[in-house]
């Protein structure tokens, strides 16, 4: 292995201790900021910009005023009933740090893989003893690869489990060059129809697609991950064309199924932005099971939930 830039900075959104979901055993989920896509069900769209976003929770407003003392772009004002002049915003984070009762929180932090790395450290016993490790999310982990890749470095250096959740979508040169360091894809596959993908996410399917292929080729442990969305893939035909698709892949037994939910919804408010997907109902238990039936039918282990 190359030596291991320690120094390699990148932004961060949240770290997550203890899932057990994400990859096997006790791990810890390091979020990267930045996506190429933009799917309309995205439950951490703090996630989507690439630089730091600002979040606001008006219940937790004091009414202090100490940050539109600091703002020196005018962007905070009472008499604006969203408070956040976000065309204003430069986004550099004063008001966040003078807000004592974090009703303004600033999403994406500088770090370095040092750093990470310090944080990752408080549970390397958790990762020794269940068999767990990191897992980069995001966004999408790969649109920061340098500071993926120097982090993946790290962690295998030290003896640590791997996974990354990924939408597949990057250069050819930076899957390569990224995924022999990752124990677990988990690659998440929305639609093979072409213009349902466009139209859901923002960008076409076709590299994600011949990523996926590759990506089962690079890494010893690939699971097909598909969020089931209403009007968008809740039905046979679709799951089918995924399923016929993990097929192809190289060594893929397992799809887990994770239905639509709403966790997210609260987010776009603090944003200051709409929900995408309005008032779009979770998805009955009796679908669910008859998707996971598509699964099974195939001959693919179904796994609902990640
Ligand atoms: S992030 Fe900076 S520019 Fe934006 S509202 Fe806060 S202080 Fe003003
Ligand atoms: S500093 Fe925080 S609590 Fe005080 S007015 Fe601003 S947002 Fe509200």
């Amino acid at each position: 292995m190359s030596e291991i830039k320690y120094d390699q900075e990148g932004i961060v959104f949240d770290i997550q201790r203890y899932s057990i979901h994400d990859g096997p055993g006790i791990r810890t989920i390091v979020f990267l900021k930045g996506c190429p896509l933009a799917c309309r069900w995205c439950s951490n769209p703090e996630s989507q910009r690439f630089d730091a976003v600002l979040m606001y929770k008006k219940s937790s407003c004091v009414g202090c005023g100490k940050c539109i003392e600091v703002c020196k772009a005018g962007a905070l004002s009472f008499s604006n009933p969203e408070f956040i002049d976000r065309d204003k915003c430069v986004r550099c984070g004063a008001c966040a740090n003078v807000c004592l009762p974090g009703a303004l929180t600033m999403k994406g932090k500088g770090m370095t893989v040092w750093q990470v790395m310090q944080e990752l450290q408080k549970d390397a016993i958790n990762y020794r003893r269940s068999g767990g490790g990191i897992t980069l999310s995001g966004g999408e982990p790969l649109v920061q690869s340098a500071f993926a890749l120097e982090l993946l470095k790290a962690c295998k250096d030290k003896g640590w489990s791997t996974a990354m959740e990924t939408t597949g979508h990057a250069p050819k040169e930076v899957v390569e060059q990224v995924m022999p360091f990752v124990d677990h894809a988990l690659v998440d596959l929305k639609s093979i129809d072409p213009r349902v993908h466009e139209s859901q996410t923002g960008v076409a399917n076709r590299l994600i697609l011949e990523n996926a292929i590759r990506i089962s080729q690079l890494s010893p442990n690939t699971v097909v991950r598909v969020p089931v969305v209403p009007g968008v893939n809740d039905n046979q035909a679709a799951i089918e064309a995924i399923g016929h698709f993990a097929k192809l892949m190289h060594g893929v037994n397992t799809i887990h199924l994770l239905p639509y939910h709403t966790y997210g919804e609260n987010k776009y408010a603090l944003l200051g932005r709409e929900y995408p997907m309005g008032d779009t109902k979770a998805l009955s238990e009796k679908t669910v099971e008859l998707l996971k039936g598509v699964v099974e039918g195939l001959g693919l282990r179904c796994v609902i939930g990640g």
